[in-house]
């Protein structure tokens, strides 16, 4: 298929690079020119200088941008025109699901499917073509552009109508901040009371408080202070919004998910755009003046 790939990030560069691998015939754009020509250099990939540009022949179009918003406005600066009757749109952003229902229903009108296809799995799965998928949207037209999503996905599941991937992928992220932030505190408070953070693991990793936080982010990313930058806090503080938002709009209670909203806000502001997600850990070190490691 035709495939145009729309923002070259951390999660977007692994993920075309394995569309592009799977034979696809792939164009892609990134809003700064340079990462796009450094992506494509010595490949038979395509640089479209434009959105517009880059969409105007393709079969399938992927975005991964930061925010439903940034689809929006991408859209709304001309590659909504472009876009070929009949194509499909898959938008593998983290997004809101009124964002996306509202860009669905603009893009019906045009004759283009909409799929929100949020992934999880981190660069470590784009990379090796392992990321879940979760997909809202009309099941024949996630039928017909599934050799693309499987490209980069392993478990692809169709979660219901547009905007319900959204919404999985934002409470999945609300419980990623709660477990890292949850595991912080249980942590800092052992490490000051003088239980070694490997031992306190070891054992939580064999017990009933154990999740990804605790058997791999720590371990590997919290331990060794290596920090790596591979999804961003800001990224994690809009999803645990979105995700807050949503438990809002449908009346449902859900005050572990707002305090951990409001803690990725607090941390964002304190550490900055760049900081990695598992960063805020170090918010709850400062607090409780103890590392843990
Ligand atoms: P990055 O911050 O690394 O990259 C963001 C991308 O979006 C860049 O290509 C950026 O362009 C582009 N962009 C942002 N705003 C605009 C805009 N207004 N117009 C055009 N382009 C824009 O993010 P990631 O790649 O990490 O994440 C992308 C999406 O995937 C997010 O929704 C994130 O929540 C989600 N995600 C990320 C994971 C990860 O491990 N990193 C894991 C799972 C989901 P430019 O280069 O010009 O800044």
């Amino acid at each position: 298929m035709k495939v145009a790939f729309l923002g070259l990030g951390a999660i977007g560069r692994p993920m075309a690079h394995r569309i592009a691998r799977a034979g696809h015939q792939l164009t892609v754009w990134n809003r700064t020119g340079s990462r796009a020509a450094d992506f494509a250099r010595g490949s038979e990939i395509d640089v479209a200088p434009t959105a517009p540009e880059a969409v105007a022949d393709a079969d399938v179009v992927v975005t991964c941008l930061s925010t439903s918003a940034d689809v929006e406005e991408v859209l709304n600066d001309g590659a909504f025109e472009a876009l070929r009757q009949g194509s499909t749109l898959i938008d593998c952003t983290s997004g809101d699901p009124a964002t996306s229902k509202r860009i669905a229903a603009r893009l019906a009108a045009w004759n283009v499917a909409f799929i929100d296809a949020p992934v999880s799995g981190g660069v470590k799965g784009a990379e090796e073509g392992t990321l879940t998928v979760m997909c809202g949207g009309d099941a024949d037209a996630i039928a017909r552009v599934k050799p693309v999503i499987e490209a980069f996905g392993k478990k692809i599941v169709h979660c219901g109508p547009v905007g319900a991937g959204d919404a999985v992928k934002a409470m999945n992220q609300a419980l990623l901040a709660i477990t890292i932030l949850g595991t912080s505190e249980a942590l800092v408070a052992l490490a000051k009371s003088g239980v070694s953070p490997q031992v306190a693991l070891e054992v939580i990793n064999a017990s009933s408080g154990r999740s990804n936080a605790s058997m791999n982010l720590f371990p590997e990313r919290v331990l060794t202070r290596a920090f790596p930058r591979t999804f961003r806090l800001a990224l994690l503080d809009k999803d645990a919004r979105i995700a807050a938002q949503i438990a809002r709009d449908e009346k449902v209670p859900a005050p572990l998910t707002q305090l951990a909203a409001d803690l990725c806000s607090v941390a964002h502001m304190e550490l900055g755009e760049e900081a990695d997600h598992v960063e805020v850990v170090k918010m709850v070190e400062r607090w409780g003046q103890a590392e843990v490691q």
